[in-house]
């Protein structure tokens, strides 16, 4: 059985908005509303959704860049939800940004911008962080003569390059890659997704990969979580999730995928309505203003996330009345 290296429990991550007359009522944004998952270690761990689902708001918390509000992330069983995340905990998970051209200092060289975690957070000598950097460079594609050059002398996809150097540069053993080739050429989100499986084989690494591409996330991960509005709806390993998705949300976000054959007559799910505002969620599931299944029941019990076969788990009340396959 696999060794589950990150653990997160009912984890709600909120922010405070002050309304009213004096701005005294205050109000919560309810980003991520109640998660929980476990990823194991060694695998690729998917989490996909539409834009404000909360993915990368679950992300950054993880690597300590947010506080929950409530709820609790273990990392190898320490407790590192709290404030006092220590140095070495806090080295063992870090992240890749999605935008290459704005998470990337353009004062610092690319030699510095893959030194600097080394500099601040490792006793090693400067010629030893040199050594290092280049080593790295190599890993990642990059020629070692470019050390000294900036980040605007480099392309989209060069640049992520760097940025993945940059998170390796600390040896951790978690990354969380938020979205980390939406903003590149196609072309170049192929050689990007390949060097990260490479790398992930070559330093036994355990990805969160966070994406609201289906199809990308299929290509990297071995399973995925589907979340809406602040709340995990499923979790299955890829397979399944593809063939027999439970959830409606799920089952909606699949039939969305264009399907490159041109006398296959698609037919999508078209969701009705918008997503509601995380300010003011719906009471019960969080999906019945859009569901076509939606009754009473779910309109007045939030669903729970329960297991629905081996590994499988969804937040329905219906799921295996509705499960497709
Ligand atoms: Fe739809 Fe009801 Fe299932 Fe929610 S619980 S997804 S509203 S059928």
């Amino acid at each position: 059985m696999a060794k589950t290296l990150l653990s997160i429990r009912d984890l709600k991550v909120y922010y405070p908005v002050k309304r009213g007359f004096l701005s005294l009522q205050k109000q919560y944004v309810k980003a991520v509303d109640g998660v929980s998952f476990d990823v194991y270690e060694g695998e690729a761990f998917g989490i996909v959704g539409e834009s404000g689902c909360g993915k990368s708001t679950t992300g950054h918390t993880i690597v300590g860049l947010l506080q929950p509000y409530s709820g609790e992330i273990r990392f190898e069983g320490e407790v590192i939800s709290d404030k006092k995340r220590t140095a070495d905990q806090a080295v063992k998970s870090q992240i890749i940004f999605q935008e290459p051209y704005t998470s990337l200092d353009p004062r610092f060289t690319v030699g510095n911008l893959i030194a600097e975690p080394l500099k601040v957070n490792t006793k090693l000598t400067k010629a030893q962080i040199t050594e290092k950097v280049k080593q790295l460079m190599k890993d990642v594609g990059l020629n070692e003569t470019q050390i000294t050059k900036y980040p605007h002398e480099f392309s989209g996809g060069q640049r992520q390059r760097i940025g993945v150097a940059r998170a390796l540069a600390l040896e951790p053993k978690l990354i969380v890659c938020d979205e980390p080739v939406s903003a590149l050429d196609v072309s170049i989100q192929a050689q990007i997704l390949n060097l990260m499986q490479e790398l992930q084989r070559k330093y036994n690494l355990t990805y969160v990969f966070i994406s609201h591409n289906l199809s990308v996330v299929y290509h990297l991960c071995d399973r995925i979580a589907v979340m809406y509005l602040g709340n995990v709806v499923e979790i299955s390993t890829k397979r399944e999730l593809f063939d027999h998705p439970a959830h409606p949300y799920t089952q909606a976000l699949l039939n969305a995928i264009p399907v490159p054959d041109p006398d296959r007559v698609m037919n999508p799910t078209v969701l009705s309505g918008d997503v509601p505002s995380p300010l003011n969620p719906p009471s019960g599931c969080c999906f019945h203003t859009r569901c076509p299944y939606a009754t009473d029941e779910c309109r007045a019990s939030k669903p729970a996330l329960r297991e629905i076969g081996e590994g499988h788990l969804a937040a329905c009340h219906y799921c295996e009345k509705l499960q497709k396959g």
